[in-house]
C-alpha cells in the first residue's frame, strides 16, 4: 500500500499542468517548471512578446526551454508500470505470493497442531508413567513396611513373653524366699525351745525345697538379642527379591523345539551349536531350517522378564517368538513374522529385529541381555542386564502366547562355538 501511494505521488509530480496527463517529451522552463513540449508550445502560440510560465506566471523574454531526459525517463517508467501487462504481471505475482504465504501459514498451523498433540500425548504418557512408577514403588514400600512391622511385632511379642516368664520366675523365687524364711523361723524357734514336733516336720520342709522355677532360669539376653542383631537389610532384600513383579523368571529351553544341531545342557538353561546334526525325533514344533530354540515357559498376559547370558559370542539373535511361528520355514525375524528380537553380528553390529534391520549404536557390549515382555503395554524391550540400560524397544508386541526365543546362529568357520544361557539366580542365593 505504501509503495502504491508513492507511485501515485510520483505520477502527480510527473503530470503536466496544461493537459493534466503524464508528460510527453517533458521540457523545463527557466523557473524549473515542467510541461509537455507540445502543450507549452501551443500555450505560447498566440502570445506576442515575453511568454509566461502557466504555473508561476514568471515571464521569459524568449521561448526557450530545455529537454529534461531525467524526467522523460521517469515518465516512461511510470507509464510502463501502469500498463495492462505490467499490472497483470504484478497481480499474478501478488496472487502467487499470497498463495504461498497462505499455504505457509497452513503448514505452520498444522505444525503447531501437531506440536500441541505431541505435548498432550507426552503429558498423558508422563502421567501414566508416574502412576506406574508410584505403583511399583508403593509395592516395594508396602513390602518393606509390612516386613518392618512384622519383625517389630515379633520382637515385641517375644520380649513380652520373656518378660512374663521372668516375672513368674521372680514371683516363684520371692515365694520361695518367704517359705524358706518361714522355715528358718520355725527351725530357729524349735532350736530355741527344743520343740521336737518341728523335727517331725523336717522331712516335709526339705521336700518343698525343690522349686518349679520354669524356663526363666534359662533366659540368656545374648541369645535373645543375637536373633535380632542380624543382617536385617540383606535378609529382607532377599525376601523382597522373590516377590518382585516381574523378577527374573527362571526360564528353560524346550528341547523339542531345538534345531537338530543344537544341544542343551542337562538343566536346559544352556544351548550350544554342534558341528554336526544329531539324530532327532521329527516333531512339528522343532525348528529345522534355522538354529533356533524356544523357551519351555510360554506367556500370554502380564509382565515378564528374563536374562540371557551371551558372553563374548560374536553372533546371535534373541528375544520373543509367538508360539504360532512356522518352524519348518526359513523366515526373517521381524514382528510381522512373529519375532521380536535383538541381533548381533561380527561381534559389534547390534540391530533391532525389524525389516529392514534397524542398526543400534551401543556404547557397551552387553554380556547379559534382559528381555522384558509386557502384554499390558504390548511392549518388548531389551536391556544390558549389567546396568539395565535400555538397548531397544518394540511397541507393537505380541498378541497371544509368546515364548523366549534364542538363535545361536551358525558359527563362522574357524570360530569356536560358544553357549548361550538363561540366567538363573543360584538356588543357594534364594
Ligand atoms: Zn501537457
Ligand atoms: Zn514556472
Amino acid at each position: 500500500m505504501a509503495s502504491n501511494k508513492r507511485v501515485m505521488n510520483l505520477r502527480e509530480d510527473l503530470t503536466c499542468a496544461i493537459c493534466c496527463d503524464l508528460f510527453r517529451d517533458p521540457v523545463m522552463l527557466g523557473c524549473m517548471h515542467h510541461f509537455c513540449k507540445r502543450c507549452i508550445s501551443t500555450y505560447w502560440k498566440n502570445i506576442r512578446g515575453p511568454v509566461p510560465c502557466p504555473q508561476c506566471r514568471q515571464e521569459f523574454p524568449s521561448r526557450q526551454f530545455q529537454t529534461n531526459y531525467l524526467v522523460a525517463g521517469l515518465v516512461d517508467k511510470v507509464r510502463a508500470s501502469s500498463s495492462d501487462g505490467y499490472v497483470k504481471n504484478v497481480e499474478k505475482q501478488l496472487k502467487e505470493t499470497l498463495e504461498s504465504q497462505r499455504s505457509k501459514r497452513e503448514d505452520y498451523i498444522s505444525m503447531i497442531r501437531k506440536d500441541k498433540e505431541k505435548v498432550d500425548a507426552l503429558k498423558k504418557v508422563g502421567a501414566e508413567l508416574q502412576e506406574r512408577i508410584r505403583a511399583d514403588f508403593y509395592a516395594l514400600h508396602s513390602f518393606l513396611q509390612e516386613e518392618e512391622a512384622s519383625l517389630l511385632e515379633q520382637l515385641r511379642r517375644e520380649q513380652e513373653e520373656w518378660e512374663q516368664v521372668l516375672q513368674r520366675h521372680l514371683e516363684v523365687l520371692k515365694g520361695a524366699v518367704r517359705e524358706v524364711e518361714r522355715a528358718v523361723g520355725a527351725l530357729q524357734q524349735a532350736a530355741d525351745t527344743m520343740d521336737t514336733s518341728v523335727l517331725v516336720e523336717l522331712p516335709d520342709l526339705n521336700s518343698r525345697s525343690s522349686l518349679q522355677l520354669g524356663e526363666g532360669q534359662d533366659f540368656d539376653c545374648n541369645v535373645f538379642s543375637s536373633k535380632y542383631v542380624a543382617p536385617i537389610q540383606y535378609a529382607t532384600w532377599r525376601k523382597m527379591f522373590q516377590v518382585l513383579k516381574p523378577g527374573p523368571a527362571p526360564v528353560t529351553f524346550d528341547e523339542d523345539t531345538a534345531h537338530p544341531s543344537l544341544i542343551l545342557s542337562r538343566d536346559r538353561t544352556s544351548v550350544v551349536e554342534l558341528q554336526e546334526m544329531q539324530p532327532y525325533p521329527r516333531l512339528p514344533k522343532r525348528f529345522v531350517q534355522c538354529v533356533n530354540v524356544l523357551g519351555a515357559q510360554g506367556f500370554a498376559s502380564g509382565r515378564h522378564y528374563w536374562e540371557v547370558a551371551v558372553g563374548t559370542k560374536p553372533k546371535w539373535d534373541l528375544g520373543v517368538a509367538l508360539e504360532a511361528v512356522d518352524r519348518q520355514a526359513r523366515v526373517k525375524l521381524c514382528p510381522e513374522n512373529g519375532y521380536w528380537t535383538l541381533r548381533l553380528r561380527c561381534g559389534n553390529q547390534y540391530s533391532a529385529g525389524t525389516q529392514p534391520w534397524t542398526p543400534l549404536r551401543l556404547v557397551a557390549h552387553p554380556r547379559r541381555v534382559g528381555v522384558f515382555l509386557d502384554f499390558e503395554e504390548r511392549r518388548v524391550s531389551f536391556y544390558d542386564a549389567d546396568d539395565m540400560t535400555l538397548l531397544t524397544s518394540f511397541c507393537d508386541g505380541p498378541r497371544g502366547k509368546a515364548l523366549p526365543f534364542v538363535s545361536t546362529c551358525v558359527t563362522d568357520p574357524g570360530q569356536r562355538t560358544q553357549p548361550m544361557r538363561f540366567v538363573h539366580l543360584p538356588v543357594e542365593f534364594l
